[in-house]
């Protein structure tokens, strides 16, 4: 025999029977963006290494050790998305969506980081993204953060929101030198990746998540005393709308993400629900990132959640995931039946769109009935020689105490059209 094909380690199939929580998920967000005026794009999974280098940062976990990056048949470095946004940018930038012009978008699909598979963490998982171009006001920032409140309220789910501002890259250079001055003083207890950092980029060593350098940073100065003046102003705004609309947060001063191209708010929900993983969506204001990339200057604030964590938070809370039974199960007893029932199922299916329907496999009466039954469905309809000499089927009806009764064969459209409006 020939050995069987493994999957790749990290990459899900999602199963039919999960289908009924993604689909929730998939479809409360898109509603949601409907109705705050975002609109859907969709962007390539590849993009030319170069454009994730620019944007996520040299030195962080993401560029330096998560990317699938390979070079294709023409030797261009091309990698797998590991994130939307910079392709988002990317993409509104080669099309000119942002001259003289703000976009509100959003997007969703599977997105690749190399890192250790575990409950939570793939190396395909999938994101829903969204993204506000050129809104500089904390308005934005505060209105895309309510909207996943909103989704939370939706979906059932529960997680706390943690908000911080990183401020602007200007105000940041001091707090730099501070924390480099802080971690400087503690040297032979930083980890190989942060001594590393310390230089060139001394904030990543707050995003680490290593036990061991956990004390080290609860230590270190913090963001705030270094702010500027209008990113002070700007987070208090947002604060201030998101207690407003009642949405509540806590600020937690070490949230720094760990992408490099955020400025001033940066948020993150979180939750003690998914074992070792904790954030199920985490966004923030980005204002260099669209410069970087080589359009002009342009303010942006985004989000990204991941669908994974949300569903597995979803069966946590009970949500119901058993999907839609269908509401007839055709069972023709033998040949000529089995043709007639093909053709009545294709009328009934014009004449009654919402009908689920199901065909099984020919088979005995009894065992094609306890298919039907299996199957969940609320009638079973069948054919056999005297349905065919009468010109009438039988409608079994397989959820409730009540007899089968015979419909002739043109009213069982009218016939199931009134059943299936009854409640059951
Ligand atoms: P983490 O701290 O868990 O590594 P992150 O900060 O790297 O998350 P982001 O880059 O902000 O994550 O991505 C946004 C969301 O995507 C996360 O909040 C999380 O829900 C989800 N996500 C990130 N990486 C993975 C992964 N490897 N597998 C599944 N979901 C993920
Ligand atoms: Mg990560």
């Amino acid at each position: 025999m020939v050995t069987l094909i493994q999957p790749v380690r990290g990459m899900n199939d999602i199963l039919p029977d999960d289908e009924r929580l993604w689909e929730t998920v998939e479809a409360a967000a898109a509603d949601l963006f409907r109705r705050y005026g975002y609109r859907r794009i969709r962007i390539p999974v590849l993009e030319k290494t170069d454009l994730f280098r620019r944007s996520i940062g040299e030195m962080t976990d993401i560029v330096e050790k998560e990317m699938y990056t390979f070079e294709d048949r023409n030797g261009d470095s091309l990698t797998l998305r590991p994130e939307a946004t910079a392709s988002v940018v990317r993409a509104c930038l080669s099309h000119g969506l942002l001259h003289n012009r703000q976009q509100k978008l959003w997007c969703s699909g599977p997105m690749f980081r190399h890192e250790k598979p575990q409950k939570g963490r793939h190396r395909q998982f999938h994101q829903i993204n969204i993204e506000a171009l050129g809104h500089a006001e904390p308005e934005v920032d505060a209105e895309l953060i309510v909207m996943s409140a909103r989704l939370w309220d939706a979906l059932g789910v529960h997680a706390t929101l943690e908000i911080n501002s990183l401020g602007t890259p200007a105000s940041r250079t001091g707090y730099k030198q501070a924390l480099v001055d802080h971690f400087d003083r503690r040297r032979g207890d930083l980890d190989a990746d942060s001594s590393r950092r310390l230089q060139r980029n001394p904030l990543r060593i707050l995003d680490s998540k290593n036990p061991a350098m956990q004390e080290l940073i609860a230590g270190a100065p913090v963001l705030e005393d270094y702010l500027d003046p209008e990113s002070r102003d700007h987070f208090e705004r947002v604060r201030t709308l998101l207690t407003d609309v009642g949405v509540e947060f806590t600020v937690n001063p070490r949230l720094v993400r760990g992408l490099d191209y955020y400025t001033r708010t940066v948020f993150e929900w979180v939750t003690d629900r998914l074992g070792a993983q904790s954030a199920v969506c985490s966004g923030g204001r980005y204002d260099g990132l669209v410069s970087q990339i080589g359009g002009r200057e342009t303010p942006g604030v985004g989000w990204a959640l991941g669908v994974e964590r949300v569903v597995e938070l979803m069966r946590d809370e009970g949500f119901d995931d058993t999907g839609p039974e269908p509401d007839v199960y055709v069972v023709g007893v033998g040949d000529r039946a089995q043709r007639e029932c093909f053709s009545t199922a294709e009328r009934l299916r014009d004449a009654v769109p919402a009908v689920r329907l199901v065909m099984g496999p020919p088979g005995g009466f009894r065992a094609q009935l306890r298919k039907a039954d299996r199957s969940g469905a609320r009638y079973a309809l069948i054919v056999g020689d005297d349905e065919l000499a009468a010109g009438k089927f039988s409608v079994k009806p397989l959820r409730e105490d009540r007899a089968q009764e015979l419909v002739p064969r043109d009213e069982l459209a009218g016939w199931f059209e009134r059943e299936l409006g009854r409640k059951q």
